[in-house]
């Protein structure tokens, strides 16, 4: 780049050999040049006080006398303008990344190399409590929690951490440190007492199954092992192998109630082509036939059928949630007890209850019936025989035809087990339609 342009040089020494000519002519040399170097001063000045006015404003168009200068402040303009640009696109990215973090779900908070907060989303303030004034404080000592604060001082080569919140009783919160930058870490925390819960569930069922099954294989290789002796006459051995028949189908059962269940609650709902009009009815009947031999001890069924609606729905999955829960009146009544099966109903809907007069349930067992393998009285519950289902496939039968299973019950006077159908799950049957 030249300091001057060839126009400002010939100007500048012509300027000289001007002040050269009229010192010498009139014999005041060094007056003259004087007088050229302030000239030139003066031009030089008045260039320097453009620059000045135009450095306030550096995006207008330069335009100076200088030729240095104005290629200077060209090329000063440029760079700015590019680093305008590049500020601009910064910031839009800035924007579009707090749009999208606001959008998590989750929390997340930016920290420094030292765990102090930077920025965070909304989600921050519903999870963690974080406040506009914590900006700048240490997450960990909000947290209040050593995995915490060992996560985001990077004590650990562990990029998550578990602990139980502070600022909500049960609630287990999970962070995860991801890092962004050299000095800068995103934290993302999330609510997991749900996956928890599902996790310990899965847990306790797949604990449950196999010590359910347990016990009636125990028994089965039991009688087995006594089986296999060769001196054992064939009376005794016919006898120990009718022994193997309660067992067999208490595994059976568990069997058969485990696939229901999990084929309940793995289907989608049931579309209206899957559904039937179900004569309750016969329903009943068929239930109450089925039950004869079991109710053979004495116990008194009756039915009370004045309504003729038909429930639109699985006629197999309905028979099931009927026998599990006439099944449990007759197993939790005493011998003669007195079992009352109604369907009633009208223009908005209709009700089917099962209710006896048996041992009653207290309680505070009653929100928990319908889990797998829930049971009040764990000993008699099996020696009732029982798998502990019957009351989980009824909740998810019922809750696949838009019903729900209500409880009630007194310990010693019996129990009462019922549900409304929708007047949109119901069909009036072909002689009044
Ligand atoms: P189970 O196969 O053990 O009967 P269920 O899921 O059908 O399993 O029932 C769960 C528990 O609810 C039973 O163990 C029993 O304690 C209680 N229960 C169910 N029905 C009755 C009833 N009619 N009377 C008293 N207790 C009942």
């Amino acid at each position: 780049m030249d300091l001057y342009s060839r126009k400002e040089l010939l100007g500048a020494g012509a300027l000289v050999l001007a002040a050269l000519a009229i010192g010498l002519a009139f014999g005041g040399l060094g007056w003259a040049l004087f007088a050229a170097a302030a000239a030139g001063l003066v031009y030089q000045h008045r260039d320097l006080r453009r620059f000045v006015r135009w450095a306030k404003k550096p995006l207008r168009r330069p335009k100076f006398a200088n030729a240095g200068l104005e290629q200077a402040s060209r090329s000063l303009r440029r760079s700015l303008k590019q680093a305008r640009r590049r500020t601009h696109e910064a910031l839009q990215q800035t924007s579009h990344f707090r749009g999208v973090t606001a959008a998590l779900p989750d929390a997340a908070i930016l920290v420094d190399g030292e765990g102090n907060i930077e920025s965070f989303n909304g989600a921050s303030v519903a999870l963690l409590h974080l406040k506009r004034k914590d900006t700048g404080k240490h997450l960990g000592t909000l947290l209040r929690h050593p995995d915490a604060i060992r996560l985001l001082n990077q004590e650990t080569p562990d990029p998550t951490a578990e602990f139980s919140s502070p600022f909500i009783e049960g609630q287990r919160l999970e962070l995860r440190r991801v890092p962004v930058a050299k000095d800068q870490d995103l934290i993302l925390a999330r609510d997991v007492t749900h996956l928890n819960r599902l996790l310990s569930m899965r847990q306790d069922f797949v604990a449950n199954v196999s010590h359910e099954l347990r016990t009636p294989l125990t028994i089965i290789v039991g009688y087995l092992e006594a089986i296999d002796d060769d001196e054992l006459d064939a009376d005794t051995r016919r006898r120990l192998v009718g022994k193997l028949a309660s067992p067999t189908h208490r595994m059976q059962a568990l069997v058969d109630d485990l696939l229901m269940l999990t084929r309940l609650e793995s289907s989608p709902a049931p579309e209206p082509g899957d559904l039937t009009a179900v004569d309750v009815r016969l329903l009943v009947g068929s239930v109450v036939d089925d039950l004869a031999g079991m109710a053979g001890k004495g116990h008194q069924i009756e039915q009370r059928i004045p309504c003729g609606l038909r429930v639109l729905g699985i006629e197999k999955e309905l028979h099931s949630a009927c026998t599990n829960l006439v099944t449990n009146a007759i197993k939790y009544s005493p011998q003669g007890g007195r079992i009352n099966i109604s369907w009633t109903g009208g223009d908005n809907g209709a009700m089917l209850e099962v209710s006896d007069e048996g041992v009653g349930i207290a309680p505070e067992h009653l929100s928990r019936l319908t889990e797998r393998f829930y049971r009040v009285d764990f000993a008699s519950a099996r020696v009732r025989g029982g798998t502990g289902l019957g009351l989980a496939i009824v909740k998810h039968v019922l809750k696949r035809h838009n019903s729900q299973l209500q409880i009630e019950s007194e310990v010693g006077k019996g129990s009462r087990f019922y549900c409304r159908f929708q007047a949109d799950q119901l069909q009036a049957p072909p002689s009044a339609a």
